[in-house]
């Protein structure tokens, strides 16, 4: 794909309705890393550009967009729907080239984006609140109200995913939104943008601001024109993030990391589990926040799961995005190294198996070959630590008890999935496993935008995806009337 072919300037950012250089001109450079080429630049916002957007959303949401009915706000989101799954291969290959994911991947993301749309348009006029029985002489309702300005910051790995959750729940209760997306990958947040306008989304309901974390991001988290906060991304930034609206003393979403456990018991369907197993580790490239990296074993079929295991991973093929074969690059050479060094501190453990690097994977990529290591002690980094690359770490367990301890044995808690065919076994581990997503002989469950999607511990708090989003993006207020 050639980066003259957008119809929209990636150097500027979207701020009521307009297309705005930033205030001061920087820009960033964008990177392939498929190729380490540099794309295009990006505008690099500011302080003054996210004030700027905040502005403009207050008026959207006192203005235009905050009078809209629920479902006229409804019929917006349908039409954007309809309009990214039009334009879903023109999504897929910018989000393919920019953040490096196998074309195939990157279209399932365009599709979902356009599914998140089409769910909470519908959903825009179905939420409503409750009366509620009280004191002789009242009638009390309840009734749920957008929060006014939300600020969205998302990282580069599932750009238009997590846009999709986020932005498609606010607007849909009626906020006005300041988007500031990756730096490492925004080019489908600005086309989103563009879409959106031309789908009658009115000026100033959704803003895109382009920017560094240090700069954009943290003007837009300390800001006090805003009303709620919705971060996706690191531990550390979110606890930044989770400081900054504490001073403001707003609400703040965070989804942050994982270490999501798979635990397969001796009378699992294996055939069904492979697959799972192995994609949940290594879809796009194991840059996925519930990236399954731990894979819990039953002592009686650890050799055979190992086995299959090993196998298919000494089939996998890495290689350009637009290639799209198993696993592309990695965001950056930053990610490279850092997942490079996690498979170093493995050395002295039991390599099983690693994939191929397909001949068009040139050496200015940033490609890691996919790793398996058998036989993880469970205190080991590998087995604790996020890696954020196709890594996987296969560890045994004796006995129900023994697999529940090593599966809420990490500072994390996204998402877990239980295989056996025993129905009281998966019952009691649904219960017991501390994670936000609990799937039985599944991973993923297809995506979920119907679920509601969230951490425990350290991977975070408060839900997206499904209903629950509409609740967090929306305040309720009680109305209690006396009338004798
Ligand atoms: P990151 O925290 O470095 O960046 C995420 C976003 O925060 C980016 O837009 C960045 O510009 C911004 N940011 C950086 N510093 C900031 C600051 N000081 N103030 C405000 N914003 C700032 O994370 P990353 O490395 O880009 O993404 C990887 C992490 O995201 C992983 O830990 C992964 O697990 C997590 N993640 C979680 C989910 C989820 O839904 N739970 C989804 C995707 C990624």
């Amino acid at each position: 794909m050639n980066i003259s072919e957008l119809t929209f300037d990636p150097s500027k950012c979207f701020i009521g309705g307009e297309w705005v250089s930033p205030r001061k001109n920087k820009t960033i450079s964008l990177t392939n890393p498929s190729n380490g080429q540099i794309l295009c630049s990006i505008s690099r916002g500011d302080e003054q550009d996210i004030d700027d957007s905040v502005q403009e959303a207050r008026k959207a949401f006192e203005g235009v967009w905050g009078n809209q009915t629920a479902v006229a706000r409804g019929r917006i989101l349908m039409k954007i729907s309809a309009q990214v799954m039009e334009k879903a291969d023109y999504l897929a290959k910018l989000e393919a080239i920019d953040v490096g994911k196998p074309l195939k991947q990157a279209k399932a993301d365009a599709l979902a984006l356009s599914r998140y749309m089409e769910f909470y348009g519908g959903a825009a006029d179905k939420i409503h609140g409750e009366t509620i029985p009280y004191l002789e002489g009242y009638t009390v309702y309840t009734m749920r109200e957008a929060h006014g300005v939300t600020g969205h910051i998302v990282p580069w790995n599932y750009p238009m995913q997590i846009i999709g959750r986020s932005v498609g729940a606010a607007l849909a209760m009626g906020n006005a939104v300041v988007l500031k997306p990756a730096e490492e990958a925004c080019l489908t947040a600005l086309a989103f943008a563009e879409i959106a306008q031309s789908c009658g989304l009115p000026a100033g309901a959704l803003n895109v601001v382009p920017g560094f974390g240090e700069e954009a991001g943290a003007a837009l988290s300390s800001h006090n024109g805003v009303d709620h906060l919705s971060f996706t991304g690191s531990v550390h930034v979110g606890s930044l993030v989770q400081s900054a609206a504490a001073k403001n003393v707003i609400p703040v979403t965070l989804e942050l990391g994982g270490k999501s456990p798979q635990l397969v018991f001796d009378d699992a369907d294996l055939d069904r589990a492979l697959p799972f197993l192995i994609n949940a580790g290594i879809q796009n490239a194991g840059q996925t926040c519930s990236a399954s990296s731990r894979i819990l074993i039953h002592s009686k079929v650890y050799k055979e799961v190992s086995n299959l295991m090993r196998q298919r991973y000494e089939s996998l093929q890495v290689g350009a995005a637009l290639n799209d074969l198993d696993v592309g690059p990695l965001i950056s050479k930053r990610q490279k190294d850092l997942v490079n060094s996690f498979i170093r501190s493995g050395d002295d453990l039991e390599k099983l198996a690693e994939g191929q690097l397909s001949q068009n994977a040139i050496q200015d990529g940033y490609f890691v070959r996919p790793t398996l290591f058998g036989k993880v002690p469970v205190n080991h980094k590998l087995a604790q630590e996020e890696i954020f690359g196709p890594v996987q770490t296969l560890i045994p367990f004796k006995d129900e008890e023994d697999a529940i301890e090593i599966a809420n044995g990490t500072d994390f808690g996204l998402v877990s999935s239980i295989w056996t065919t025993d129905g009281s076994r998966q019952m009691r581990l649904a219960k017991k496993i501390n994670t936000g997503q609990v799937f039985i002989n599944n991973y993923g469950a297809g995506g979920g935008v119907e679920l509601p999607f969230g951490g425990v511990k350290k991977s975070g708090h408060g839900r997206e995806k499904g209903f629950e989003a509409l609740y967090g993006f929306s305040k309720l207020k009680t109305v209690a009337a006396f009338h004798g």
